[in-house]
């Protein structure tokens, strides 16, 4: 009996491989004294499921280059695919939709807003896709808080969360919409070593069940828990452009 290839399991719902493209991507920022290039003729590839570092010195472009996979911002040059979708070419009216299906984003100053409780926040962006019936958001919510460890904190205001359970509050959000894609910019920045290799492990463990996770990060002592890391320095990519080959595959369920 053959099994039906249609119903094979993948995490990348598109079926796309990669799950992220740049090809020959530009950007450049106007300042007063000209041009200035963030990123130069950057071709990167990222598989369905890893989890990738970004790591350069301050400057080299790691937050530019998260924010294009994001559709946070544009490249001048070239193209951005992202789950089969040239993300380039989403007109912006539609890019905030789009981006929250697809694409979950921790900051490193974790961004809650703070008269609402943290269930709300981690509700917010089920709210603006519409993307379950009213009725199933917080106990979605609530689901996802337990994911990250902190369901008792579900009804506190943000204020009243250590940083490291307000970045664990942010990443349950950036879930919300069970998006293929969470990027990450520099989301332990802001924790003691302890809370970060904890955040780390949560990250890990979400790729682990598939989600794609692409984080800038200074980091040190990340090899074991990470895939792949790609070092950027000045706009380019010195290191690390293709899928690792080392991990093996998770197998299925
Ligand atoms: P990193 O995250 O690695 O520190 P960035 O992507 O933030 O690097 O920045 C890359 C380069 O682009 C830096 O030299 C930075 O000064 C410049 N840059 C970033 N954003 C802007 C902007 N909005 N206007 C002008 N220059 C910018
Ligand atoms: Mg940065």
């Amino acid at each position: 009996m053959q099994p039906d290839s249609q119903k094979t399991n993948t995490s990348d719902p598109t079926g796309n491989r990669p799950l992220i493209a740049l090809r020959k991507v530009g950007k450049s920022y106007s300042t007063p004294a000209g041009e200035f290039p963030a990123l130069r003729e950057i071709d990167l590839e990222i598989d369905s499921g890893e989890f990738v570092a970004l790591t350069g010195r301050s400057g080299s472009g790691k937050s530019t280059l998260l924010n294009l996979i994001g559709g946070l911002d544009r490249p001048n040059r070239g193209e951005v695919i992202v789950a089969g979708v040239s993300v380039h070419q989403v007109p912006e009216n539609a890019l905030a939709r789009w981006r929250g299906r697809n694409v979950g984003v921790v900051f490193q100053f974790f961004q809650l807003l703070p008269t609402l409780t943290i269930a709300e926040n981690v509700m917010l962006p089920m709210d603006f896709c519409d993307a379950r019936p009213a009725r199933e958001r917080r106990a979605h919510a609530l689901e996802l808080l337990d994911r990250v460890g902190i369901a008792e904190q579900a009804d506190k205001l943000p204020s009243a969360l250590s940083g490291g359970q307000q970045q664990r509050a942010a990443i349950a959000r950036a879930l919300a919409n069970d998006p293929p894609i969470v990027i990450a910019d520099e989301p332990t920045g802001n924790l003691d070593s302890e809370t970060s290799r904890a955040v780390l492990g949560l990250f890990r463990r979400l790729s682990d069940r598939g989600t794609t996770v692409v984080i800038a990060t200074h980091e040190r002592d990340i090899s074991g828990v990470i895939d792949r890391t790609v070092e950027l320095v000045d706009g380019t990519v010195t290191a690390g452009l293709s899928a690792a080959t080392g991990r093996p595959e998770q197998g299925g369920e």
